[in-house]
């Protein structure tokens, strides 16, 4: 089979690999749609982990073998795979904390070398820990619908993380395909969302998706007036810089964004670190915010195993409607180009995909 293999930092080739073989417990999954993740986007750029690998880990496709002892699934069954799944009973996962598993940080999707997802490739070998992970597609939703679970579940995850009440005000900066996925679960969850971006086509589908205010952020700070669209002009002039921000969601790796969202967060609001992925980074943060302001620093990475149900309800009812959210889709052969726009995106870019 072909497979777009990471041989380096930016170095991804299209070679035929052995399709996996599985075993007693296992399924072989022939992949659809598999999305462009930026984790995976900073690893390939980066080089942060040694090659070769597969990468690809938003993938839903049909399942085309099992193992005699693979119970619950059928051959032809559309699927969308989850490649980390908790053990539900160490220590970690006791306090919730999945992310920091040991049987969670294994992945259990590869379609070859040290296993990283593989959905880059045609098809995916499925380990028997991460099939409680594999959800069924119903038959009017697509397989692009079912590779969003994976990242629509990280989202949740998030929100949940904070303590959020319906009509607080939460900034939610940058609205790529996570930030906009933010923008509509709070929506969804009756909160008033500001959300901000540096292009206006992601600002105007953010409205759409129930934004109630957008912000230009090449500004350098979000001024009082970006509010109140849906205000008239007196309302403007009373609240002028007197909204607090309940919390503060950031959904692009910026520390300029950070500093801001600190300051302008009431005292004991949250701010949500979504995207700082990238280690060594320190911030001159004033200390003080956390404790004498109450300000919450909070972190979210990667999914909750136990809210994939709710997940999965959200994207297939289309109440998060994903299907507006993917603008791109690339052959396997043109793999990098999907890593390439995907990384670098244009005001008509959003979610990328690549369908073997
Ligand atoms: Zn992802
Ligand atoms: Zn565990």
């Amino acid at each position: 089979m072909r497979a777009a293999v990471y041989r380096g930092p930016n170095d991804l080739r299209i070679e035929t690999v052995p399709v996996p073989r599985i075993g007693p417990r296992e399924l072989l999954v022939k992949v659809a749609v598999c999305g462009v993740c930026p984790t995976d986007i900073k690893k390939i750029h980066y080089g942060t982990v040694p090659p070769p690998r597969i990468f690809g880990h938003e993938t839903a496709g049909t399942i085309v073998r099992l193992g005699p002892r693979a119970q619950g699934f059928r051959i032809g069954d559309r699927v969308a795979l989850h490649h980390h799944v908790p053990c539900l009973d160490c220590h970690a996962c006791r306090h919730h904390a999945f992310a920091q598993c040991e049987q969670y940080k294994r992945t259990g999707v590869t379609a070859g070398f040290e296993p990283a997802g593989g959905g880059f490739a045609e098809y995916v070998r499925v380990m028997p820990f991460v099939l409680p992970g594999v959800v069924k597609i119903p038959r009017k939703n697509s397989f692009e619908e079912g590779a969003m679970l994976e990242p629509v579940n990280t989202v949740l995850k998030a929100i949940k993380r904070l303590s959020l009440l319906p009509g607080d005000t939460v900034l939610v900066a940058g609205q790529g395909p996570i930030g906009l996925m933010f923008t509509r679960l709070l929506h969804l969850r009756g909160m008033n969302v500001l959300a901000t971006d540096l292009m206006e086509s992601r600002l105007k589908l953010a409205r759409k998706l129930g934004a109630r205010w957008t912000q230009l952020a090449s500004t350098a700070e979000i001024p009082p007036t970006a509010f109140p669209l849906r205000s008239s002009k007196s309302q403007i002039a009373n609240r002028k810089s007197q909204i607090p921000l309940d919390s503060a969601i950031l959904a692009v790796p910026s520390d300029a964004a950070l500093r801001q969202a600190i300051q302008r967060v009431r005292g004991a609001g949250q701010i949500m670190l979504f995207a700082h992925t990238r280690r060594g980074a320190t911030t001159g943060l004033d200390l003080a915010s956390v404790c004498v302001d109450e300000k919450d620093l909070l972190g979210s990475y990667s999914s909750d195993f136990t809210l994939q149900n709710e997940v999965a309800r959200l994207v297939f009812s289309r109440k998060l409607d994903v299907r507006q959210l993917i603008t791109h889709r690339f052959p396997l052969a043109e793999a990098a180009k999907a890593v390439q726009l995907a990384s670098k995106p244009t005001p008509q870019s959003l979610k990328v995909v690549i369908s073997p």
